[in-house]
């Protein structure tokens, strides 16, 4: 991570995939994490590991984990639920395993089919498993807090139930938490505020994660905001694929491209070739032709004589 100032998490295998209603082929699937990961991209969450009867799309993870495992200088990360899918996603050989708790109870119930108590239940296992093993076969486990912004069900979050939630994943095992916008519910200020209330919570190391949707257009500026406030890894998705059930014509997770863009035009490292990107961008589009990308930099095209690494001063 020292060589890059930003680390940009591709989600699009998992959050995008699994939002939409066609079903990528394996085949696909794994032409776009390579291309991905040799325009640079170091991170990417490929898959969950969820039942294949609740999401089809991702019945195949275990085999795109194998593969991408094999792919050089990329960690591989998935969604987990429960205990059986962190099972599944350490013998698949993960690198990184996320599990989100809603922040919002109804939400949590709605989703998972669980209280908190249950989640939590769930997270002390997988850390107690997880101890278990050698440690050169341990993942890195993080604790999310989904919906850390509002929920679709019951709008306003308290801030107080995210800090008090994420102190309890830290205790039972976690090696650390990220903050969700699952439903573009947040502002700059917002975000600004819970970064420093939690990080006064769990300690500066224990945060760095931050994943955003666009579904109000404010994606780019929470970004932003949390870059300030020293969050150094963003999720996104290439194309912004995924859409919002609640809000129909919105996109999904904040665009890779548009992010890498930003980043990448301010002179921020982060590893990544724009101009590749942008190429892994059009191969996406054709696999899935039935589905809409989003996105602006793909769209306009780089500005005027820009070359890699941002303008730099005049
Ligand atoms: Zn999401």
């Amino acid at each position: 991570m020292s060589d890059i100032d930003v680390l940009v998490s591709e989600v699009g295998p998992r959050d995008g995939l699994q939002s939409i209603n066609t079903i990528m082929s394996t085949s696909d699937k794994k032409k776009w994490i390579k291309a991905e990961a040799e325009a640079g991209v170091r991170e990417i969450e490929v898959g969950s590991f969820v039942p294949p009867k609740l999401l089809p799309q991702m019945a195949d993870t275990a085999d795109i984990v194998k593969y991408a495992k094999s792919l050089p200088n990329l960690t591989v990360a998935a969604l987990v639920p429960n205990f059986m899918g962190a099972k599944n996603a350490i013998d698949a050989g993960v690198d990184k395993m996320c599990l989100p708790l809603s922040v919002s109870e109804t939400h949590s119930k709605a989703n998972l089919r669980k209280t908190h108590d249950e989640v939590l239940e769930e997270i002390k296992q997988i850390a107690e498993y997880i101890k278990t093993l050698d440690k050169s076969e341990r993942p890195k486990f993080e604790g999310n807090l989904s919906t850390a912004f509002g929920c679709t069900i019951e709008g306003k979050v308290s801030e107080k139930d995210v800090i008090s939630l994420a102190a309890k994943m830290m205790e039972l095992g976690c090696d650390e938490v990220g903050l969700s916008d699952t439903t573009g519910y947040a502002n700059p200020t917002q975000i600004k505020r819970l970064i420093r209330l939690l990080k006064q919570e769990v300690g500066d190391n224990n945060l760095t994660s931050m994943h955003l949707h666009n579904t109000r257009g404010l994606g780019l500026a929470n970004a932003l905001a949390s870059l300030e406030e020293g969050i150094t890894t963003l999720d996104s998705s290439l194309g912004g694929i995924g859409g919002c059930p609640f809000a129909p014509g919105a996109s999904g997770n904040i665009v890779t491209e548009d992010l890498v863009f930003m980043l990448d035009s301010m002179g921020l490292k982060t590893g990544i070739d724009i101009k590749a990107l942008i190429e892994v961008n059009r191969m996406v589009k054709t696999c899935l032709p039935d589905e809409e990308l989003y996105g602006f930099t793909v769209d306009s095209g780089l500005p005027k004589g820009y070359s890699e690494g941002g303008w730099g001063a005049n």
